[in-house]
């Protein structure tokens, strides 16, 4: 059976169970994130398909089955392109993450294509048009979802002239002369250019695509318009007082528009209210000792600035002894799934940086920096933001930063102190935080003194207003943006 609503996502949106040696599909716990979002479309009166990608030995290829639906989740199903372990990882772990992911953060020192495999980047591309082309309607809203399917529009609308395309990137998008380094630009462009709709985080992430567009190819410029006073935050690295929203090409107009990914506070605090968690939020809590706490999660990776927020805390703990056996920092660095050579070394400097700090500050009962590299569960994470009295989430480049956001909610607008990069899309949203350049120690320094000296009024006034941004542009609101876009075609 077609579908009117065709997502392509390379996560699957369910968690496989196994019993008695039977997998069952089952709806994913989490509350957060874009998945539980993007399912809530098919709930009305659509008959959906998800594509995502699954990784299959050549032995698991016998009985895989390509299309499986999820126990109560009625209206759609998934459809997964096996691809072999090879396969992943030159599409996931080496063209990506070592050829496009330096580009896309603007650390064009760490690129290298030598090792990236174009061709397998385009089959696998070609696999996922393939399939959202077997499963929509002619006239099907196809939903393209970040980088890793950069060129799926371009196979679909070549199959599928009169479907509807709309693109999401999840990433940052770089300054022209940075995006332009990838040897690949025009074709990513082009399939860019071949969508209805493209939707980028921040203003300053379209502009940066519609001037690399400009730069490869010929386009009209059709309607330009100011950034809603949300977005804003002029006098900020990543500010931009107007941006254009609609282009033509080729006879073919796409529309652009700038939408950052919310979160689901209802369901976080939903959570974060049971029971199990207020219990696990007192035993959290009693385990700080009464030590002002500072949080820091994210994952193994330079662009997140595990290493300046380290250094920072070094300089903190030589320049103001008085903090001593009375300041802890939490820090969840996630390693990566799989070994990618920058990512080993980033784990590495944490992992020293660690062991130096704890090495000449510790006493028998005060350890300055906890270090978890495994993932920490999304409740225990939720509690301890709840807990923490700083979140220091400063990466040196990201596309959102969803980790600020979280912090956010947890703390209800009562207290906390929220310092963030200036170079991570939520810091348009979010001007009433400590904004910092990651880059400079001196402004880092600054700004985590400034954060232990906040007051309490101080801490309520800007996280009242930090969680009245959060919940107003929240992940339905996210979502529904693209549903304006196709009129009554698309309702969440
Ligand atoms: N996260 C988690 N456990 C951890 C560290 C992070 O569940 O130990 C979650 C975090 O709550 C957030 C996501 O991982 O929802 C990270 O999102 P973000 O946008 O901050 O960064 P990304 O990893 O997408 O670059």
């Amino acid at each position: 059976m077609k579908s009117s609503l065709v997502i392509l996502y390379h996560r699957e949106p369910h968690d496989e169970v196994i019993e008695n040696g039977t997998i069952r599909y089952v709806p994913q716990k989490s509350p957060n994130g874009i998945i539980p979002t993007l399912k809530s479309f098919f709930a009305n009166n659509f008959q959906g398909t998800w594509i995502a990608w699954k990784q299959v030995t050549e032995k698991q290829k016998n009985n895989f089955s390509e299309k499986v639906s999820v126990e109560d989740d009625g209206n759609y199903h998934v459809f997964r392109i096996p691809l072999s372990p090879e396969q992943v990882k030159s599409f996931y772990y080496i063209t990506s993450k070592e050829a496009f992911w330096p580009i896309l953060h603007s650390f064009p020192y760490h690129f290298t294509s030598e090792s990236s495999n174009w061709n397998n980047f385009v089959e696998i591309n070609c696999l996922f048009a393939e399939a959202a082309c077997r499963y929509a309607e002619d006239n099907a809203l196809v939903w393209v979802h970040d980088y890793n399917l950069w060129l799926a529009p371009y196979f679909i609308r070549q199959k599928k002239p009169n479907i509807r395309i709309a693109f999401f990137h999840h990433t940052p998008f770089p300054p022209v002369d940075i995006f332009n380094i990838l040897p690949w630009r025009e074709a990513i462009i082009d399939s860019l250019l071949s969508c209805d709709l493209v939707g980028f985080h921040i203003p300053r992430y379209s502009e940066n695509f519609i001037n690399a567009t400009k730069s490869l190819r010929s386009i009209d410029i059709l309607e330009q318009q100011q950034v809603p006073k949300h977005l804003t935050a002029i006098g900020t690295a990543l500010a931009q007082p107007d941006f254009t929203t609609k282009i033509k090409h080729n006879n073919q107009i796409i529309k652009i528009d700038a939408f950052p990914v919310g979160t689901n506070p209802k369901d976080v605090l939903q959570v974060l209210h049971s029971e199990y968690a207020i219990e696990r939020f007192r035993k959290i809590k009693k385990s700080f000792h009464g030590c002002k706490t500072i949080i820091a999660a994210g994952r193994v990776d330079y662009v997140k600035g595990n290493a300046q927020k380290l250094e920072a805390f070094n300089r903190l703990l030589k320049r103001r002894p008085e903090l001593h056996g009375k300041i802890n920092f939490i820090l969840t660095c996630v390693q990566a799934a799989t070994e990618i050579r920058i990512y080993k070394e980033a784990q590495y400097q944490v992992e020293q940086l660690v062991g130096a700090i704890n090495g000449r500050y510790s006493s028998l009962d005060w350890t300055p920096v906890s270090l978890f590299t495994k993932p920490v569960s999304l409740l225990d994470l939720f509690c301890y933001y709840k807990a923490a009295d700083i979140c220091w989430t400063t990466p040196l480049r990201d596309g959102l930063n969803l980790v600020a956001k979280e912090y956010i909610i947890a703390h209800e607008g009562r207290n906390g102190v929220l310092i963030l990069s200036e170079f991570v899309g939520a810091a348009i949203e979010l001007p009433q935080a400590i904004l910092v350049n990651p880059y400079s120690t001196k402004l880092m320094d600054e700004a985590i003194d400034k954060a232990l000296d906040m007051s309490e009024e101080e801490q309520e006034e800007k996280m009242t207003e930090m969680y009245k941004t959060v919940s107003t542009y929240d992940i339905k609101y996210w979502a529904n943006r693209v549903s304006r876009h196709f009129s009554n075609n698309l309702k969440s």
